[in-house]
């Protein structure tokens, strides 16, 4: 076991633009700090006070020549958004606006679920995210915002479908994407059938940007724009094989128990690139797959 599961660290630059900082927390996610010349953005908060201190220490360093610090939430998943208590609120480090998309209101609107989750990972985990104290996004935007620094741009746009909050950044002067948990490796996590031709939809958008970078909170910087492509065919080959189920009999709803694999034919191992191993995969991915099926096949069953 890794005895500092959380710990912060700058990743090295490998070719992207010097101006954005890839902040990796643990083996868990990355988040990004980009350096314009007005100012200097976090786009997530990582997990909890401590790895968000972490992050800001590395930001502020880069507050220099009047430079703003703001704060961006991709969506309010608490391995993105959980360091926002220093940025907002009582036990602020260092006040800075938090962007999110409008639709993260919705998610809040039932916090004691929030704070039920949180008392669980709690348990889980203890130590971990004692000092996690739930803190919203302050600014919200619907559809588009644009974020001028001067020699950078972000674009924030909806990118819905993992979450419906979802929103990922572009940066036109340097062809940069941000994809946050819209993609990413082996493929990203759909939750419900209506979210799944969403986040297709979002998958489009974000490769018809034609970005020549594209940063992922859960994926090898190295990645590249190729990744899109990668999630984009798992989609079209999944649809590929549900619908083949269908036609010699597959119910829209296989029972809870029932083996969605087997199935559609098509094993979690042949659902990844063939340099990852299957077994070697978070078991979040195993369910992920399994929830995508489910998924495929109700919503075929609808459109
Ligand atoms: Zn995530």
């Amino acid at each position: 076991m890794n005895d500092q599961p959380d710990a912060v660290t700058l990743v090295d630059n490998q070719g992207w633009d010097p101006r954005i900082l890839v902040v990796r927390c643990g083996d868990l996610v990355d988040a990004f700090i980009v350096v314009s010349e007005r100012y200097v953005v976090l786009v997530d908060t990582l997990i909890n006070p401590q790895t968000a201190a972490a992050m800001l220490r590395i930001a502020r360093e880069q507050l220099t020549g009047g430079r703003q610090l703001l704060a961006i939430n991709t969506h309010a998943d608490w391995d993105h958004f959980w360091g926002n208590q220093l940025f907002a609120g009582p036990d602020v480090a260092h006040p800075a606006p938090i962007f999110a998309s409008r639709r993260s209101a919705d998610r809040f609107r039932a916090p004691e679920e929030g704070q039920q989750f949180l008392a669980e990972m709690r348990e889980h985990e203890p130590g971990r995210f004692d000092d996690v104290r739930i803190t919203r996004p302050t600014v919200l935007f619907d559809g588009r915002l644009l974020i001028d620094g001067g020699d950078l741009t972000l674009e924030l746009f909806p990118t819905p479908g993992h979450q419906p909050d979802h929103v990922a950044i572009f940066i036109p002067e340097i062809g940069a994407l941000l994809a946050g948990d819209a993609a990413e490796s082996p493929f990203p996590l759909v939750h419900t059938a209506d979210g799944l031709p969403l986040l297709r939809a979002s998958l489009a958008r974000t490769a018809a940007l034609k970005p020549n970078t594209v940063l992922y909170c859960h994926a090898p910087v190295t990645s590249g724009p190729e990744l899109l492509q990668a999630n984009i065919a798992y989609f079209d080959e999944l649809e590929r094989r549900c619908r083949a189920a269908r036609a010699s009999g597959a119910a829209a709803r296989p029972a809870e128990a029932e083996d969605v694999e087997a199935l559609i034919a098509f094993p979690l191992a042949e659902a990844i690139p063939t340099d990852i191993k299957a077994d070697e995969l978070p078991d979040l991915y195993r369910r992920g797959h399994r929830t995508a099926i489910r998924a495929m096949l109700e919503w075929l069953e609808h459109s």
